[in-house]
């Protein structure tokens, strides 16, 4: 029987489902509502900031979803009546549907700060129209830059802001940065290439209000009544915001799909409890894969594997999404920096007891040219199973957070790590010795 599918959303997940559904079911009438001109890379946005790479050339081209077989509606879904399994989009066409797919993603955080709202030169990131807006914002006229938050986000866009040659100010109000990836004591290296970089990292203060002069802000107030002035010599200094997503429920508030905090309320097929209805990714709320907690897990690589599930769901088989483990990496050139599962810092957050390992070694051998250091952390519960790791080092830093996220997610112990099985070469490794992950674990070991 052909099935008509509706799926919301032109983002990793959208795609994704749509690509499965169309490649296992070429029968099925796939329809993609999405409203931007093309589907952005956004991991690649400050890349193109610094002048890396093109605006266009991480702006997919419509065949990535039309390829398949897939239909494209430029347009937003503006309303969806779920009893007559129809969606309504801002062109006033409904379309109606046997099965739907929410995957309308999540959208950057503008605090409520004082003298925020209208101001023309504080940008979030996320879309194609963030995007050029900051392009556009960037003249020969700026001088300075904030930027209120250091994630991955922030990091990322300090360091394109400063390499466009702009005073650079970065604002985070933990204590240090990476503060959802990383525990302190592995990001004070982190921390000084920033520095180094000519960044002005200020740490544990927040942003208090902004102040403004006309639709520009000219000065920031931090918490500890310290000052950011901006715009001194014009107008064309700019602030861009990361400290967060919420996700993009507006449409669906007040019908009968459930929604927390954080998103769409999904069981682990990723149904949403309406029948025939499906969400996936960012919109979606979801649970820890490490103790079923709630937890942000607003992530490309989330969002992907939720929609497989998705769209497996849809086309009858039982796929089950076991939690978000968070690996996630960055670049603070030369040093790469990953984490996975529960820092130690949320760990203590939560009460619990656990026992860290450290491991370092260089990332080739150390007479190889281009050999650098690499630091392993690793988090146990006090029975000794691997809750957590952060990889701090100049290579095969995100290669090995995806081998403790497997690690983690087949449930491995201490002793496991330490009998791990390694592969040693010259070029790729440290000697045969010795291994960072192993010798973390060691360490681990001894204090259990
Ligand atoms: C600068 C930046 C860097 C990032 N770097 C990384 C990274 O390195 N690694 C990583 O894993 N993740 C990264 N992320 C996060 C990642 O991009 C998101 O987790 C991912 O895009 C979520 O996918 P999604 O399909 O659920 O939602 P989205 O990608 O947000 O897609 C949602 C889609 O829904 C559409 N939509 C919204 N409202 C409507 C409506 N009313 N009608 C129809 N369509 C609608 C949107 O326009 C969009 O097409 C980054 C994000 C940003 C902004």
């Amino acid at each position: 029987m052909v099935e008509k599918i509706v799926i919301l959303g032109g983002g990793p997940a959208g795609i994704t489902a749509s690509k499965m559904l169309r490649k296992n079911k070429p029968d099925w009438d796939v329809t993609m509502v999405r409203p931007e001109p093309s589907s952005l890379i956004y991991c690649a946005i400050p890349y193109v900031v610094e002048g890396l790479l093109e605006a266009d050339g991480v702006c997919k081209s419509d065949d990535i979803v039309t390829e398949t077989g897939t239909k494209l509606i430029k347009d937003s879904a503006t309303e969806v009546d779920f009893d007559k399994k129809t969606v309504k989009v801002s062109s006033g066409d409904e379309l109606p549907y046997d099965k739907l797919l929410i995957a309308l993603g999540a959208r950057p955080v503008m605090p409520p700060l004082e003298g925020m709202a209208g101001a023309k030169n504080t940008f979030p990131v996320k879309t194609e129209e963030d995007l050029r807006a900051i392009l556009k914002a960037i003249t020969p006229g700026s001088r300075k830059a904030l930027v209120i938050g250091a994630g991955n986000i922030g990091i990322e866009m300090a360091q394109a802001l400063k390499k466009r040659g702009l005073d650079t100010y970065m604002v985070e109000m933990a204590k240090h940065v990476l503060p959802a990836m990383m525990d302190g004591d592995m990001v004070s290296e982190v921390e000084a290439g920033l520095r180094d970089k000519g960044i002005d990292l200020i740490t544990g203060v927040g942003v208090d209000s902004l102040e403004r002069r006309g639709e520009v802000v000219s000065k920031a107030v931090l918490s500890d009544e310290r000052e950011i002035v901006l715009n001194d010599e014009g107008e064309d200094d700019l602030i861009i915001v990361s400290v967060g997503v919420r996700p993009e429920v507006d449409i669906l508030k007040g019908t009968e799909i459930p929604i927390g905090p954080m998103g769409i309320l999904v069981n682990e097929r990723m149904e949403t409890g309406v029948p025939d209805v499906w969400a996936a990714g960012d919109v979606c709320q979801y649970r820890s894969f490490l103790d079923e907690e709630i937890i942000g897990g607003k992530l490309a690589t989330n969002a992907v594997p939720m929609a497989k599930v998705a769209a497996r769901n849809m086309m009858g088989t039982n796929w089950t999404y076991d939690g978000f483990v968070n690996g996630a990496a960055t670049v603070v050139d030369p040093l790469r920096i990953g984490g996975v599962g529960f820092s130690e810092e949320t760990c203590v957050k939560k009460g619990m007891k656990v026992v860290t390992g450290k491991g370092k070694t260089t990332t080739r051998f150390p007479m190889m040219p281009g050999a650098t250091e690499v630091t392993v952390k690793l988090i146990f519960t006090e029975e000794g199973k691997l809750v957590g790791g952060q990889v701090v080092g100049g290579e095969a830093v995100a290669e090995r957070i995806d081998t403790l996220t497997m690690a983690i997610k087949a449930g491995f112990s201490v002793k496991d790590l330490m009998s791990f099985d390694y592969c040693s070469q010259p070029w790729q490794t440290f000697f045969p010795a010795s291994n960072a992950i192993v010798a973390a674990a060691e360490d681990g070991w001894s204090k259990l």
